[in-house]
């Protein structure tokens, strides 16, 4: 399963970073959360909704003996992991990374986004 942007969709309201930290972390809290709202260069201004594109080849695990189907259903991640990602998809805040782990089959971010910017 993926995810699927349409960034041109996006209305930029955050509903989306908002039921992230609420359905994993029981609170409201958008830096807890594994989807960021990231605005684009500043000649479109776009929203970018950002997170884990749950990769084949993950360079965020490199050099560590894990089991990548155990850590891609991990929503907690170590921060380094999110240093090592070329993509910049792993949030992190305080000592703690955030890491898309898909809601386990059911991502909750799909279900708020009216604008249909986010698809499974
Ligand atoms: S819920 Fe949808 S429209 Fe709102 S910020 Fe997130 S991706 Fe954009
Ligand atoms: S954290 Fe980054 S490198 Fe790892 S699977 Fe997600 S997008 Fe790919």
């Amino acid at each position: 399963m993926k995810i699927k942007v349409n960034k041109k969709k996006c209305s930029g309201c955050h509903l989306c970073e908002m039921v992230c930290s609420l359905s994993h972390v029981g609170a409201i809290n958008i830096e807890k959360s594994a989807i960021r709202i990231r605005k684009d260069d500043l000649g479109t201004s776009l929203n970018t909704p950002t997170f884990c594109l749950q990769c084949k080849d993950m360079k965020c695990i490199e050099g560590e003996n894990v089991q990548e189907g155990l850590e891609k259903k991990k929503f907690i991640w170590d921060k380094e992991r999110a240093e090592r990602c070329p993509f910049d998809a792993v949030m992190v805040f305080h000592d703690e990374a955030y890491h898309c782990d898909l809601c386990g089959g059911n991502p909750q971010c799909t279900k708020v986004c009216t604008p249909k910017a986010l698809r499974v």
